[in-house]
């Protein structure tokens, strides 16, 4: 079995268990989204105690896509894994225009590469990325700096294997995002396209798994029950067409809102309450661990 990189070194991908493949534990967004100060969560007591929660649920493995510039705390996620047991993999990259320091306009797609390279063999203080993402877009379209900063993930991909997750926001912005990736000539099974959920369009799930990506529905916090509906909706559609195996689960609980601490449902929500609609709507319990399990650990190994 393939082995994952995890904040605290490499783990056999069969010991994953439960797989969250979209998360934030601490990010700062609030320097670029004010004045919403809930894009903010520094405190990495508060995260332990709330991944926790997942864990006591039986989760126990998370990818954070927290970026270089959302403001990736590496030291702080390798102490929140000791504590609370749980395997985290952190990412490398870019998330979007707004967020890019000054510098990405003049650094050339070499000079990115190298960068992202360079932390995945060689860590920072020697805890290395285990993903590349989340690299998004701000609108509907991939602007010229963006398209820089997808080139050199595609190409630090080519090198080190490994997989590359995509912020797609409300748009069919991702299929233009994997034009710039397969022009880089990356196998696009490799790559995963995030927030399909919120553009809830079954034409648009099907072009992308038709290119071979993966579809994330990854903002399942149960705040809106109709926000619920429209989600199983939109994954029993895809099983029945035979996509199963190609369908990613995450929460991406990236505000303080949705943490329990402010009244949200926290990192347990998927692997209880959803779980239990999913077997509602006629899921197999065989299904959901593919779900769950099977399938983010093949997205990770790149299988
Ligand atoms: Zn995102």
């Amino acid at each position: 079995m393939k082995e994952v990189m995890t904040v605290r070194g490499p783990v056999d991908a069969s010991k994953l268990g439960i797989i969250l493949p979209h998360e934030h534990l601490l990010f700062d967004l609030f320097r670029v989204f004010q004045p919403q100060r809930e894009f903010k969560v520094i405190d990495a007591d508060l995260a332990a105690s709330e991944l926790q929660l997942y864990v006591d649920a039986g989760g126990s493995t998370i990818v954070e896509v927290t970026t270089i510039d959302m403001a990736r705390d590496h030291k702080s996620m390798l102490a929140i894994s000791e504590k609370t047991g749980a395997h985290i993999i952190m990412s490398t990259g870019w998330y979007r225009e707004p967020f890019y320091s000054p510098d990405m306009w003049h650094r050339t797609t070499k000079e990115l590469t190298k960068q992202l390279v360079d932390e995945i063999n060689f860590g920072i203080d020697g805890i290395r990325p285990g993903i590349i993402g989340e690299i998004g877009t701000h609108h509907g379209y991939v602007s010229p700096v963006e398209e820089k900063v997808h080139r050199a993930a595609a190409r630090a991909h080519l090198e080190t294997g490994l997989a590359i997750t995509l912020h797609s926001n409300a748009t069919n912005v991702g299929l233009a995002q994997l034009d710039v990736l397969e022009e880089e000539g990356v196998d696009l099974s490799k790559v995963v396209v995030g927030h399909c959920d919120t553009y809830p369009k079954l034409d648009y799930h099907l072009a992308l798994l038709d290119r071979g990506a993966w579809v994330e529905f990854d903002t399942i916090r149960g705040s809106f029950e109709y926000e619920t509906n429209m989600q199983i909706k939109l994954i029993t559609d895809l099983i029945s067409r035979g996509f199963l195996s190609r369908i990613l689960l995450s929460q991406d609980l990236g505000s303080s809102r949705l943490l329990t601490a402010y009244g949200g449902n926290g990192f347990a929500y998927l692997v209880t309450t959803f779980r239990q609609r999913l077997i509602e709507a006629g899921l197999s319990n065989e299904q959901i661990v593919t779900l769950i399990q099977d399938n983010p650990r093949r997205m990770l190994v790149g299988d």
